[in-house]
């Protein structure tokens, strides 16, 4: 459905098409199945973010993804899957590393690049030979992809470079009029992006950190390397040069609560609203304004709540930095990303 609407403060009249965005908390997915099945696209939860999805064998709906999103057309997007035998209808020559993958880490928030079949459109994969492919374990997205009949591309449902979404409340305050219908699947329970492990390099290399861990791959793997590479000079995926994960106001990194309260300090006598991100209870905070996201898992679940909570209520975010190995490591990532201040 489209509406006219009328922009104020301007001297002529502008009309511009909108579209009228739903949200639908538990069931939806016949009404989601269909928008899918004509070429539309439908937010849906998973269990690491919301996810923007659209049928992956149709170009035209792909364009969709990518219009909706504002995203540039040289990052690619992830083939979600409902089981591990639907691989075959994304992904030519298969090797059987991914079914050990598949076996231990399947449904979950591992996603595995692979040589791209023919019925995959090259708009899915930005031109390239590779797919991404991930079976997500959220009910809402398994039921949804069954109900398409098709494997779903979809990115994070935020807006381009925004932070990604982890409630239906946060792709609405991002895609809102650009989309027709929000699946309402509660909170993230993984919070970040999977990890995007590639099996079309020489030694499998991880791309994107996420919560299965270098460690854990490689007791099914063996060898397994991180891609460690600035990430606009040595990107092996077009994507990958993108700064994500941005707040719209400026955030910093604080290397713990003391330097943390210095920076809170100074951007106080600049006459800016501060909020310290924390990585758990900081009694050097008490009565400032503090956002715990925890440590951990915990810290991964909150990251982007933190993150888009921070943006709205105050002007200058200050993060502190986590320090541990395994999902942490991975939480950083997004923590060095949301705060280089870079384009
Ligand atoms: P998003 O779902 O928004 O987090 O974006 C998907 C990410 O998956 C991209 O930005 C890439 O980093 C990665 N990706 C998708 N397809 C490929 C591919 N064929 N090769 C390497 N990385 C990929
Ligand atoms: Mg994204």
């Amino acid at each position: 459905m489209h509406a006219c609407k009328y922009v104020a403060g301007h001297s002529a009249y502008i009309f511009c098409l909108t579209m009228i965005t739903e949200i639908i908390k538990g069931g939806g997915i016949e009404r989601a199945a269909q928008i899918i099945k004509a070429g539309g696209v439908v937010a849906f939860p998973t269990e690491t973010v919301y996810g923007l999805g659209a049928n992956a064998f149709d170009e035209r709906a792909v364009a969709e993804i990518y219009r909706a999103k504002g995203r540039p057309q040289d990052n690619p997007l992830i083939c979600h899957i409902a089981s591990v035998e639907e691989v075959s209808e994304v992904a030519a020559e298969v090797p059987d590393l991914f079914f050990s993958l598949a076996g231990k880490f399947m449904p979950g928030p591992l996603t595995v690049v692979l040589k791209k079949g023919n019925k995959i459109p090259y708009a899915v994969t930005a031109g390239m030979d590779s797919v991404a492919v991930r079976m997500p374990d959220n009910p809402t997205a398994r039921a949804l992809i069954k109900a398409c009949g098709c494997p779903l591309a979809a990115p994070s449902a935020n807006a381009s470079k925004h932070v990604s979404p982890t409630t239906a409340m946060h792709v609405y305050d991002d895609l809102n009029g650009r989309i027709p219908l929000i699946l309402d699947g509660g909170e993230c329970r993984v919070g970040i992006e999977s990890t995007v492990l590639s099996l079309v390099t020489p030694v499998p290399t991880i791309l994107r950190p996420g919560a299965v861990t270098e460690e854990m791959l490689s007791e099914v793997l063996g060898e397994v390397k991180t891609h460690t590479g600035r990430i606009i000079a040595a990107a092996p995926a077009p994507g990958m040069k993108y700064k994500h994960y941005a707040p719209r106001c400026r955030a910093v990194l604080a290397q713990d609560a003391k330097d943390a309260l210095n920076l809170y300090r100074s951007a106080e006598s600049e006459g800016l609203k501060p909020v310290f991100i924390s990585a758990g209870r900081m009694p050097e905070f008490d009565g400032l304004n503090v956002i715990n996201m925890g440590r951990d898992e915990e810290a991964a679940a909150r990251i982007y709540a933190a993150l888009r909570d921070a943006e709205k209520a105050y002007d200058y975010i200050i993060v502190q930095k986590l320090d541990g190995g395994g999902v942490e490591k991975s939480v950083m990532n997004r923590i060095f990303k949301a705060t280089a201040n870079e384009e």
